[in-house]
């Protein structure tokens, strides 16, 4: 109620039961801009009262100066208005708070905020120019049908396309059907699994997988996610690959660590976790472009948005990216969707100009 710095009593407040703890930070606070330049003209009222001229002519100049901070405060604010960034962020109070946040949610903080119409824009450039440079979008893993195509995609959990497609011809060629691979020894298929890593668990995963699909489904794989994320290793990623590649059913983006990653440089979602940048993508792009787009970004990330070294000068997406560490992409964009499409069709092997 009583001020600390003039000790008059604010009238506003004497009307409230409590000011609040937010009025109180506010105006004790001596880091608030707003309260500092609240004590500044205080000081200047009674410089002037007590006839210091001089006091007051500093004071003066001082005011004239804060007013002038103000102007430009007001300027950059409007500025930052216009570009939607928060004053808070360029004094990085908000970027702080973001970071501990990001701890513990997975959030990132956006280097600059862009409004929805802006990042829509921009995800329209990305899929043209990623269409450009990826126009057969596909999966890696090799296959002959749903169910191979269910036992790989589990399989290439924490491994490589290619170690897998180094194991799967043996197994299948083996075991051709679910329910004999259902009714497999799992000393035999952790053999034959081996090169992939966490060769027990997926073992376990893909045998009891295709002893659900065998009983309850006659070996055929279904066609809805929720059916398929009913099956044992089987989570929303690996259901969105198999109904997307083998049926051509849209249930959602793929998105593995190569797809996030890319998301989260072009600044398509801020989240780390697969569900949530699922979301976020599939609320930029059309449903029709859901299949291809996953694929595109998992071997855009594999070929070109490398996880510790991007190829930036080398991406067709570098003038619409956030994160390009490259002032001068090499040539147009054209010329290095050109590139990516022999990098992608010799599945990496294509000579790298970087
Ligand atoms: S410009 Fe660099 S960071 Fe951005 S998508 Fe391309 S390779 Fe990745």
């Amino acid at each position: 109620m009583i001020s600390r710095v003039t000790g008059a009593v604010n009238p506003r407040l004497t009307s409230l039961p409590w000011p609040g703890p937010r009025y109180c930070r506010r105006v004790s606070s001596p880091k608030s801009t707003s309260g500092g330049t609240r004590e500044r003209a205080r000081a200047t009222q009674r410089a002037r009262k007590s006839g210091a001229l001089s006091s007051a002519r500093t004071s003066g100049g001082k005011a004239r100066t804060s007013g002038r901070a103000s102007a430009a405060d007001a300027h950059s604010s409007a500025r930052a208005g216009r570009i939607g960034v928060h004053s808070s962020e360029r004094t990085g109070t908000r970027t702080r708070s973001n970071a501990t946040s990001a701890g513990r949610t997975g959030v990132r903080p956006r280097a600059k905020s862009e409004n929805a119409s802006s990042r829509a824009s921009r995800a329209i450039e990305i899929e043209r120019r990623l269409t450009s440079a990826i126009p057969e979008a596909r999966c890696e893993l090799d296959h002959d049908d749903a169910w191979q195509l269910l036992v790989a995609t589990i399989l290439s959990a924490q491994s490589t396309d290619r170690t897998v497609n180094r194991v799967t011809p043996q197994l299948f060629a083996r075991y051709p059907t679910a329910a004999a691979l259902a009714a497999a020894p799992q000393s035999e298929i952790e053999a034959l699994i081996k090169a992939t890593g966490f060769f027990r668990n997926k073992a376990k995963a893909i045998r009891a997988a295709s002893q659900l699909l065998a009983d309850r489904y006659a070996g055929v794989v279904p066609r809805t996610l929720e059916a398929l994320i009913e099956l044992p290793g089987v989570a929303r990623k690996t259901a969105n690959v198999v109904l997307g590649t083998a049926y051509r059913i849209a249930s959602g983006m793929t998105v593995d660590t190569h797809a996030g990653r890319v998301a989260r440089r072009l600044q398509l979602t801020q989240h780390d976790d697969p569900v949530h940048v699922e979301r976020d993508l599939c609320a930029l792009f059309a449903v029709s472009s859901w299949i291809d787009m996953g694929h595109r970004f998992v071997l855009h990330g594999r070929y070109v948005c490398l996880a510790r070294k991007p190829r930036c000068s080398e991406c067709p997406l570098a003038e619409v990216c956030p994160a390009s560490e490259s002032a001068a992409p090499s040539g147009t964009w054209t010329e290095r969707a050109e590139r990516e499409r022999g990098r992608v069709e010799a599945r990496g092997e294509a000579p790298s100009t970087d």
